[in-house]
């Protein structure tokens, strides 16, 4: 877990957004080994292993994420690393961007092209170890992330609750990719449409806090 992203991180469970606080860790590079992050809010400890942070429930730690609504992995194996780098408009390397399942088989051989911003993958697949660049989340259905912080979200399911989070997670002008199955969720708008995925952008965040700055003198 690349220790700006931690920013990025929200308590999963129910009461007002909150930001996480760095218990103890084990630090390489600015990436977080092991450790855990505790919410101010509820108390609740959250474990960072081997540098994925598990951002999921008691009750949900026991048994892996649900599979029906999962979708076969054709639809990520037939999309080549620098298809899924266009469609999510990683022309530079500033945010991060967000891998849903097994969007993440593509992490590799999207931080071989330059630039690249940083990876963040929610419940990554086997087999995938964190690196620098390279950060993970295990989460439950909705994405534990603050509102628009996020360029960019591919999504691997077709669950209703987690396509609105990523819509929720992403910055307004950000993009969107989903399996074609997958309906498109409210504040996103449709940009091009294959038999296998869509594309979509955010549209702004109607529900986000307009601060005004005066300046005075
Ligand atoms: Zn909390």
């Amino acid at each position: 877990m690349f220790i700006e992203l931690v920013d990025a991180l929200r308590c999963p469970r129910a009461h007002e957004e909150s930001w996480l606080v760095l218990a103890t860790s084990r630090i390489r590079a600015r990436h977080i080994q092991e450790g855990a992050l505790g919410c101010p809010v509820c108390r609740a400890e959250y474990p960072i292993r081997d540098g994925i942070v598990d951002l999921r429930l008691d009750d949900a730690r026991s048994v892996s994420r649900a599979e029906p609504a999962r979708v076969d992995s054709g639809v990520v194996d037939d999309v080549p690393a620098d298809h899924l780098a266009a469609m999510l408009n990683l022309s530079d390397a500033l945010g991060f961007a967000v891998l849903v399942g097994e969007w993440g088989r593509h992490a590799d051989a999207l931080l071989a092209l330059e630039p690249m911003p940083p990876l963040l993958l929610v419940d990554p697949p086997e087999g995938i170890a964190m690196a620098p660049g390279l950060s993970g989340v295990r989460a439950g259905s909705a994405l534990p992330l603050a509102v628009g912080a996020a360029r960019a979200v591919a999504v691997d399911d077709t669950d209703t609750e987690r396509l609105a989070s990523a819509a929720q997670a992403t910055r307004a002008g950000g993009r969107l990719v989903a399996p074609a199955r997958a309906s498109i969720p409210d504040g996103v708008r449709e940009l091009a449409r294959t038999e296998r995925l869509w594309v979509g952008e955010r549209e702004a965040h109607p529900s986000a806090l307009v601060r005004l700055h005066v300046r005075r003198g």
